[in-house]
């Protein structure tokens, strides 16, 4: 995997340039708390990158239960026993097989291959709630892409690491908004309204930098991240396509 380093994160890409799938590594005092685990063959890739670092993983932090994001935690919780799982609430619910929608929510179907009960056995030590801190991490409710998305940033530098509610990839796009040059996250999001009252919540944490699901990082993303405020809301506008 490709390894790129940014003061407290370290970004690993695997298939940097065909079909890009990132995770990350926030360097604690003495430990690395990874979010999102890729693809199944990137557990050994990813505790090589730990060495390289010097620090032991002790959680790790799932945004969502798309399979690109979950696929090493079965190895890496038999590799790593002492790891402790962290999962939304709402994600948890998915990953024990229920699609089910709860009140309140779009009434649209969840997309996306989901880890299913079957393939990943992992299940969560701990249910996140927005607001927790996990280390230099709080978590942040970021519902559209999935459901029970959850976005964290670091408190030290206000870095953003946000799961697939922006992907970078193709141009910087909120869930939902195609990218031809990279159309998955568009493909696999639940509601692109609530994706994009998300991309407003997360604007407004003023963010340093962006650390995406699919694409490099973006930093100082705010004027990028206004622009695809804007032209979704174009997008979703009744008028959008009758003047
Ligand atoms: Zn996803």
């Amino acid at each position: 995997m490709r390894f790129i380093r940014h003061q407290h994160l370290v970004q690993l890409t695997h298939l940097p340039y065909v079909f890009p799938v990132n995770c990350y590594l926030v360097e604690e005092q003495d430990s690395l708390t990874l979010v999102d685990a890729g693809w199944p063959i990137n557990a050994k890739d990813i505790v090589k990158a730990a060495r390289r670092i010097g620090k032991p993983i002790t959680r790790i932090l799932l945004t969502h239960t798309h399979v690109d994001h979950v696929g090493a935690v079965d190895h890496l919780k038999w590799l790593l026993p002492e790891v402790q799982l962290y999962l939304s609430e709402r994600e948890a619910k998915l990953l024990a097989g229920d699609k089910s929608l709860v009140e309140g929510e779009a009434n649209v179907p969840i997309r996306g291959g989901l880890a299913k009960p079957g393939p990943m056995k992992a299940k969560p030590d701990i249910l996140l709630k927005e607001g927790d801190i996990i280390g230099s991490l709080v978590s942040i409710a970021a519902p559209g892409h999935t459901p029970g998305q959850m976005a964290f940033m670091d408190t030290r530098n206000r870095s953003l690491i946000v799961g697939d509610a922006f992907q970078t990839r193709g141009g910087l796009a909120i869930a939902g908004q195609m990218r031809l040059l990279f159309p998955f996250p568009a493909l696999s999001t639940w509601d692109k309204r609530t994706s994009i009252e998300t991309a407003r919540k997360l604007l407004e944490l003023k963010p340093s930098l962006i650390a995406p699901g699919h694409g490099n990082l973006a930093l100082e993303p705010q004027h990028l991240m206004e622009a695809a405020i804007k032209r979704a809301d174009k997008e979703l506008s009744p008028f959008n396509g009758q003047s």
